[in-house]
């Protein structure tokens, strides 16, 4: 049996949080922007080599702990898994204040919390929500997401990697691609076909694999963008316990479509920080450095920039509102996830116009040749969670009515 915890005010909470913060990170400071100091990275996807990204995994993982154990590690979670049942004006405090200091990076943990997390809280087994939901708040452990094949994406339907039933157990065989991830995850939810003889959606299961099972074989995939952050999966004859299940038995595209609301819902509003205002003000500071404030061009993309971050990041929060409040999002999470990657294009053609040839040839000027990582990591984001494409065709059946 669950116990409720006591009532805590807003205010209470929010000294509470206050007070762990303070003893556990140091506060950032209000310094300015400054043109030529600190890190000039803003890549989309991380290059770091495996040592860095072993050390990041770890202090991600132990800052995790600490968090959830003073109870703000699932604000809004059902108790009986570690959660405190809050409301979700207290997890925006706790997000607010958070910001407000220096913490390790969580980036790992993103698919886990954003995408697995709720899918398993909407549709595991008792035993799987017990097994896997306070560890993975408590960073004990990191999920991964494993859908995509080399012939099934934007047609996730289309996938082939086969389950079948053995007993109360499945046996898996089959490949997946680009799973970000998995080089540091502890389990995955795969999706797989179960049944051949209905429409292609209809034949399809869901269940949360151990990543280190015998018969899992996971190679990394090299990006353009100078990191490895994807792999290619194989499953050779890999047993799932028939209570690691989610969902009905061909009932998998309902649980998918779980899981691929909050990753448009999740890439829409953060993707890579665009819309935050350090990106503003380092883009306005680029801007001003090399002398292109006043031209009309330059002006004109800047603020369309900005405008434009802010609608899509508003629209994202609408879809994220609704998913809290147990609701299916509309349109919204599409319209969001277009246009961050509109934006992304937008800043390619600014830095272009400001930059020119110091974008393309790494001359060791502070601030220069970095930005060439936006031009090479849109394209993924483009593809990520849905293609622009596939976006476009939502919003133009879904909004504007228009055929199929
Ligand atoms: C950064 C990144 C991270 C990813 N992480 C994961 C992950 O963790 N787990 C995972 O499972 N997958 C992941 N993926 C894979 C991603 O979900 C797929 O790449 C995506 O769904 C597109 O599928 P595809 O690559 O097979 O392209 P395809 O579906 O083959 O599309 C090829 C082209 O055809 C267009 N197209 C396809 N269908 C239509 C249509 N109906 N109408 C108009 N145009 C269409 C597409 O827009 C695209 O331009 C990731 C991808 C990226 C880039």
């Amino acid at each position: 049996m669950s116990i409720l915890p006591e009532p805590i005010s807003l205010k209470q909470f929010e000294n509470e949080a206050r007070n762990f913060l303070d003893s556990n990170a140091a506060k950032k400071t209000d310094r300015a922007f400054v043109w030529g100091e600190g890190d000039d990275d803003v890549s989309l996807f991380s290059e770091n080599t495996p040592e860095q990204e072993q050390l990041e995994v770890r202090s991600a993982k132990e800052f995790a702990r600490k968090v959830f154990d003073a109870g703000f590690g699932w604000i809004t979670g059902p108790s009986e898994f570690g959660g405190r049942e809050l409301p979700k004006d207290y997890q925006t405090c706790w997000e607010q204040l958070r910001s407000e200091y220096e913490i390790p990076s969580d980036n790992c943990r993103g698919i886990g919390l954003g995408m697995v997390a709720p899918t398993i809280l909407a549709h595991g087994t008792p035993l799987v929500k017990k097994l896997y939901l306070s560890k993975l708040y408590g960073g004990d452990i990191i999920a991964c997401q494993l859908f995509s094949e080399p012939i099934a994406g934007s047609d996730l339907a289309g996938i082939q990697t086969k389950a079948s039933k053995d007993g109360d157990q499945w046996i898996i065989n089959g490949q997946k691609v680009w799973t970000s991830g998995a080089q540091y995850s502890d389990i995955g939810e795969i999706i797989c076909r179960t049944n051949n003889d209905v429409p292609k959606h209809k034949g399809l299961t869901v269940f949360v694999v151990d990543m280190k099972a015998k018969g899992v074989e996971i190679r990394p995939l090299k990006q353009m963008t100078g990191g490895a952050t994807f792999n290619e999966i194989f499953f050779n004859d890999v047993v799932i316990a028939d209570s690691h299940r989610l969902g009905e038995i061909d009932g998998g595209w309902t649980v998918a479509l779980t899981t691929l609301m909050n990753e448009r819902a999740a890439i829409g509003s953060g993707g890579g920080g665009i819309s935050s205002g350090s990106m503003s003000s380092r883009m306005l500071e680029m801007i001003k450095h090399f002398g292109a404030d006043d031209e009309p061009l330059v002006r004109q993309l800047f603020v369309e920039i900005y405008i434009n971050s802010r609608i899509a990041s508003f629209t994202s929060q609408r879809a994220l509102a609704k998913l809290t409040a147990g609701k299916l999002p509309g349109p919204e999470m599409s319209i969001g996830k277009l246009s961050l990657t509109e934006n992304l294009r937008r800043i390619g053609d600014l830095c272009s116009l400001v930059l020119g040839p110091k974008l393309v040839a790494n001359s060791g000027e502070w601030g220069t040749y970095a930005w060439s990582q936006i031009i090479l990591g849109t394209p993924g984001l483009r593809v990520a969670g849905g293609t622009d494409e596939i976006m476009r065709n939502i919003i133009s059946e879904r909004v504007l009515g228009l055929p199929k």
